[in-house]
């Protein structure tokens, strides 16, 4: 095992965050799971980071937190904190952030300070956030298992079982165990570009999803829009894997051109709550009607959190047959959920998807939408088609039963 810990902390060093010599790294992750931070930290200065700087993180506490602390603090996000991610992100300081969140952890929670703290740390945050989402500097993200997160995967497991076997699923996940992940990653970057490249030059002008769980919808796509996969560029010049495991490939859908019914293929985590049988109704874009027969509360918040959230912002077009989806586990992590399946996001879209060199205002008069909030939720099914339209008006085949028709 501790090979395999060895061997995926520096796959996310040396391919997802690709650490350089002299660059400051941010690792963000969680108390109970210290030594795998030191594992990283150590793998970060053997690449030759210049400091690397831990913001610790504790489930308990942040509960605690929801539950007890006075209600105006959901309110105010703390200057230094800004401060904290501004004066990094100016330093174009690297960031990893290693996730081993209980999927259930806001269970109970008061759902308005949940919304309250999100608003606040959306405009807070905004020009991080920004910056993060144009690639102003390398970040990756990674999970790793914790009790409470094996426990609900594998809920027929003792805890130190579950544990171990949700470790087993994410290194089959990130192709960890034969000691050639780093070469894997590498040639999987490139076949991912490959596949964009030719969805990107086909350009079309919508796109048709259909299958038998009731999803029959139209998306429309800007003009201009790419298609990116894993393996972006950072301004600082060099390539890193933005998460781990990853095999989306994903463009931006037209804000006000999307038309008809989605059903989500899977239950979505969202904020410590696990949101059951989502239905969204679109008009023109916009989501006019959400059913949900677990959690609809918790969702309605989120659609309600500002303009934006209740416009898509993402369409992800991931294969029936991933690994991950062929391990048939539903990790309640969307970080893995997302990758077993094409799914949309709700709220921000990510400006990279269309020429860099345009005006924010531009962008969204192609059709971008803007939020605080961006969350993925999975459609796909092992019946979904989706058909591409081109502006002359041919349908190219994009996906046939669930998979890639090209
Ligand atoms: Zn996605
Ligand atoms: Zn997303």
């Amino acid at each position: 095992m501790q090979e395999k810990f060895k061997e995926y902390a520096s796959l996310i060093v040396r391919v997802g965050a690709n650490v350089q010599k002299g660059q400051t790294v941010v690792v963000s992750g969680s108390v109970d799971n210290a030594w795998f931070v030191r594992l990283l930290a150590e793998e970060c200065y053997e690449a030759g980071a210049r400091e690397v700087v831990v913001r610790w993180k504790d489930d308990e506490t942040a509960r605690m937190k929801y539950l007890r602390a006075d209600p105006a603090v959901f309110d105010h996000i703390p200057k230094w904190l800004v401060e904290f991610y501004n004066g990094y992100a100016e330093e174009k300081a690297t960031l990893i952030g290693v996730m081993d969140d209980d999927p259930e952890l806001l269970k109970g929670v008061d759902p308005d300070r949940i919304q309250r703290w999100g608003r606040a740390s959306g405009a807070a945050l905004k020009e991080y956030v920004g910056k993060q989402m144009q690639n102003e500097f390398a970040w990756c993200g990674v999970s790793i298992p914790s009790p409470a997160w094996a426990k609900k995967v594998f809920p027929d497991a003792g805890e130190e079982e579950a544990v171990e076997k949700l470790w087993d699923a994410i290194f089959k996940a990130v192709h960890v165990g034969n000691g050639d992940a780093v070469d894997l990653w590498l040639k999987k970057v490139e076949t991912m570009a490959r596949r964009a490249q030719t969805l990107t030059d086909y350009a079309f002008a919508s796109l048709r999803y259909k299958n038998a769980l009731g999803t029959d919808l139209t998306v429309g796509l800007p003009d201009g829009h790419k298609w990116v996969s894993c393996g972006e560029k950072a301004k600082t010049g060099f390539h890193f894997v933005a998460n781990m495991p990853t095999e989306e490939i994903f463009t931006l859908p037209k804000k006000d051109a999307v038309n008809g019914v989605l059903r989500a293929s899977m239950p979505l985590s969202l904020k410590g709550n696990l949101i059951e049988d989502i239905v969204f109704t679109l008009k023109d874009g916009k989501i006019i009607d959400a059913k949900a027969s677990k959690g609809l509360d918790i969702l309605e918040k989120e659609l309600d959190l500002d303009e934006g959230a209740r416009y898509l912002g993402e369409a992800a077009l991931v294969p029936h047959d991933s690994p991950i989806n062929q391990m048939n586990i539903l990790f309640y992590n969307t970080l893995f959920d997302e990758n077993a399946s094409c799914h949309f996001a709700f709220g921000k879209a990510y400006p990279a998807f269309l020429d860099g060199t345009l005006t924010e205002e531009r962008k969204k008069e192609l059709g971008a939408n803007d939020s605080f909030t961006h969350i993925d939720f999975m459609v796909g099914t092992e019946d979904l088609s989706i058909t591409g339209v081109t502006k002359d008006g041919r349908e190219i085949p994009v996906f046939v039963n669930g998979n890639f028709a090209f």
